[in-house]
């Protein structure tokens, strides 16, 4: 393909879009230079205003909530359910106020949120909701596409995501009433898309906007990556299975917490977690792993606990699964060339330092 288009929406960037739409089934795939952007046109979209409450869960990363910040509004956290770590949908009602716009899903390591609950909440509370489906491309519920089930969902293309373009992101527009606003907040405020589409004849500011879309270099790169989508899930989900099977013994003894698998889902292998009894166990698991040449990390510092997060936000009722789960929760190396030996170093290491456990 001969092309001198650098600038965005060139033909990668199409065919990434329509590969997203086809393969997803979404109605309106706009790529973005980040999650972080899609979900900035999203609060952009629903129309939040100062004053405004968004609900979402305290474990998740900032940009879940600094998005809806930065439209004046205030993150109501939630706590997450003890078996997925996702957002409790049965905390949703009781955070619900006059000032209540939207819910903001987060799935995290790309199992799905209790969606069918939470779009029943939001449709009997008129709410709009917009899936943080950063990690979770390609994993489903109940047989939809994560990202494609709210009113709009936003993906990651980061590079410590599945599938990668360095810095990258996707909006997902499932609503179809929101397809032509949300192509004009994307390219600065203007009918700009409707120009090149010869629908008119000049293009002129129309909105408020700004500059979200990547570059065809981004696009390009993104394109040869969802072309090996399947695969790199495909390999994924091996490495996260087998990380399952070999440290099954530990969670069968009582030892450690592994991920909880869900009937109604299939997931994207996007990581893989184990959770210590305590937060100095979990230290010195570190440390053991760490003297082994082996990194693993924690997730997160909860939001309602951060310096922002009580500047612009609240939470609502006690969040003791986020406070205690956060608190012993420790990732494990998962990349895509990770062989079947490298997994075995680390579950040698993991079941070696509970060896005068078990
Ligand atoms: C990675 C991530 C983001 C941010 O993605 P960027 O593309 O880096 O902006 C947002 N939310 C969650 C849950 C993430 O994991």
């Amino acid at each position: 393909m001969v092309s001198s288009h650098l600038s965005g929406d060139g033909p990668f960037s199409k065919r990434c879009h329509a590969w997203l739409e086809r393969t997803l089934g979404c109605g309106r795939a706009l790529l973005t230079h980040s999650c972080t952007a899609a979900l900035e046109m999203a609060a952009i979209l629903c129309d939040i205003r100062p004053g405004d409450e968004v609900i979402l869960p305290s474990f998740t990363f900032v940009s879940t909530a600094n998005a809806f910040v930065l439209r004046g509004a205030c993150p109501v956290f939630v706590d997450i359910r003890p078996d997925t770590l996702n957002m409790d949908e049965r905390e949703i009602e009781k955070a619900v106020t006059g000032k209540t716009r939207a819910i903001v899903p987060m799935h995290y390591a790309g199992g799905p949120c209790a969606m069918d609950a939470i779009m029943e909440i939001a449709q009997s509370k008129g709410l709009w909701v917009i899936e943080d489906a950063a990690q979770a491309l390609l994993s489903t519920y109940q047989g939809s596409y994560l990202g494609t089930i709210g009113h709009l969902g936003c993906l990651s293309f980061h590079e410590t995501k599945n599938i990668i373009s360095g810095e990258g992101g996707a909006l997902l527009v499932n609503e179809s009433g929101l397809a032509e606003k949300a192509e004009v907040i994307r390219e600065k405020g203007t009918n700009r898309r409707r120009f090149f589409a010869g629908e008119v004849d000049h293009y002129t500011w129309t909105d408020i906007g700004s500059s979200f879309l990547p570059s065809e270099l981004v696009g390009a790169f993104l394109c040869a990556q969802l072309e090996q989508a399947e695969k790199i899930i495909a390999a994924r989900r091996r490495i996260f299975d087998l990380y399952h099977r070999s440290l099954r013994s530990l969670e069968e003894q009582g030892i450690i917490r592994l991920p909880s698998m869900q009937d109604d889902s299939v997931s994207n292998g996007h990581l893989f977690y184990l959770v210590a009894r305590t937060t100095e166990e979990r230290k010195r698991l570190i440390d053991h792993l760490e003297a082994r040449d082996i990194l693993a990390v924690i997730h997160y510092v909860p939001l309602h606990s951060s310096p922002a997060g009580k500047k612009y936000g609240r939470a609502s009722g006690d969040l003791t699964v986020t406070e205690d789960l956060s608190s012993r929760l420790l990732r494990l190396p998962l990349y895509y060339e990770m062989t079947d030996e490298d997994v075995g170093r680390v579950v040698e290491a993991v079941k070696e330092f509970y060896a005068g456990d078990s």
